[in-house]
């Protein structure tokens, strides 16, 4: 049943609305479409947060919408939408679609007789009806639209009585949702953590058994979600959370190997919380960064390995490093454009360790000195190796040359 929340029963105001999102939605209203702000951005209004973006539904076709905006071009092969920019902003236009299923569903659709009824088959698209928008769509506090234009929204699915009881409900019969697109598993652990509410049980029990699902997603797209869970700012809860509901078994062998090892579960710990912090005061974070510290301790086993079979230091570490990131590959599409930050990170900490002659002020003037310190700050905190390194050189690089000199320790 269609609810109306109208002006007065709701928080959201017009004015919290992008200017993007405001004036897409009025030209295709203008136009004739029908068009709301939808996902994302009103769910996070109505809990107090601030929207990442704004995202627009309506019943335009890509090619429709496309001809009403002059900045705006047509993206994505699979599922097609409109990035429309408005000033600095790109409002993302997405028309309605009908559920289909993913991958992995037993169900089999006509799209032939789909697209009659509902709308027309467009490569993968199958277009679809605004109710059955709200269908295909992962959780009920996703699903809600808000027309800017009468300030109402409209809930097919009682999602607005979840935000009010902070439950995040999956749409549907849940263990099919997770069987047509596995990823919405992760997507219920890092909207949870991220919103600050908690999974409703029928959502909730399905995944312990699903997880192995997920070894069937492509690898780029479970990256890009494992990327989100990382960056989301509440990363350590999200890890913690995916490791109490038995996703990370086989899912994401790097966290099986290090959330099990008692060195390693503090350094990666230190490493998530640092990362929360940063980007909950807005800082950059690397993406090589993280999957340098995520790896480390795996890189540390391969590397010993290899010298206690009597391989050279050095030669044993580049070694390692290649292997480890060869192994993760296979599960997760790390990008190539990350190798070099994250080769610099692991090769840069044996040279912390010599402190004598020119070598600390060679390391000083590397491009990638601020990352590999920080790195091995957090080797010093999670006590792998003594914070009278990190200190030495938290002293040294900050000090003048005079002092640099005498810091020098002797050569062995
Ligand atoms: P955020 O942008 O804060 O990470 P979001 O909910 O906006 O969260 P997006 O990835 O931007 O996430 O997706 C926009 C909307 O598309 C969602 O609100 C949801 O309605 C729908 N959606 C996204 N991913 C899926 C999925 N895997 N299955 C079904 N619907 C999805
Ligand atoms: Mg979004």
């Amino acid at each position: 049943v269609l609810r109306t929340i109208l002006r007065k029963e709701h928080c959201i105001s017009r004015n919290q609305i992008s200017p993007g999102a405001l004036k897409v939605t009025g030209v295709l209203q203008q136009a004739g479409f029908s068009a709301f702000v939808v996902g994302g951005a009103i769910r996070d209004l109505l809990l107090g947060l601030e929207p990442k973006d704004f995202d627009v539904a309506t019943n335009a076709t890509p090619e429709e919408v496309r001809a009403l905006f002059r900045r705006s071009r047509i993206i994505g092969r699979r599922f097609r939408l409109v990035h429309v920019t408005y000033g600095s902003e790109i409002v993302e236009v997405s028309t309605f679609r009908a559920n289909y299923p993913i991958n992995g569903s037993s169900m089999e659709i006509n799209a032939e007789s789909h697209a009659d009824q509902h709308g027309r088959l467009l490569q993968d698209n199958i277009f679809g009806s605004q109710e059955e928008d709200v269908m295909r769509r992962d959780f009920t506090v996703n699903a809600l639209f808000y027309n800017p234009a009468t300030e109402e929204i409209l809930d097919y699915l009682s999602g607005y009585e979840d935000i009010e009881a902070k439950r995040l409900r999956i749409i549907g019969e849940p263990t099919q949702r997770y069987r047509e697109d596995p990823v919405r598993m992760l997507r219920a652990v890092r909207l949870a953590a991220k919103l600050d509410i908690q999974l409703d049980e029928a959502t909730a029990v399905p995944i312990g058994d699903l997880a192995p699902l997920l070894q069937n997603v492509p690898a780029a797209r479970l990256f890009d979600e494992m990327l989100k869970l990382l960056m989301s700012g509440h990363s350590l809860a999200c890890v913690l959370d995916l490791r109490m509901r038995g996703l990370h078994h086989g899912l994401l062998p790097m966290l099986d190997v290090i959330l099990e090892q008692p060195l390693g579960e503090r350094f990666i710990t230190l490493a998530l919380e640092n990362t929360d912090k940063r980007v909950q005061e807005g800082k950059p974070i690397s993406p090589g960064f993280l999957f340098a510290t995520l790896l480390w301790h795996e890189v540390l086993a391969a590397w010993n390995k290899r010298q206690a079979n009597g391989e050279k230091p050095m030669p044993a570490l580049h070694l390692a490093m290649a292997e480890i990131l060869t192994l993760q590959r296979q599960q997760l599409a790390i990008p190539r454009r990350l190798d070099s930050i994250i080769y610099d990170i692991w090769t840069l900490q044996p040279r912390f360790l010599l402190r004598a002659g020119h070598k600390p002020f060679r390391l000083l003037e590397h491009p990638r000195f601020r990352a590999a310190y920080d790195f091995l700050m957090l080797r010093c905190e999670s006590g792998e190796i003594d914070m009278e390194v990190g200190q030495w050189w938290k002293t040294f690089q900050h000090a003048d040359t005079a002092t640099r000199e005498a810091m020098l320790l002797k050569e062995t």
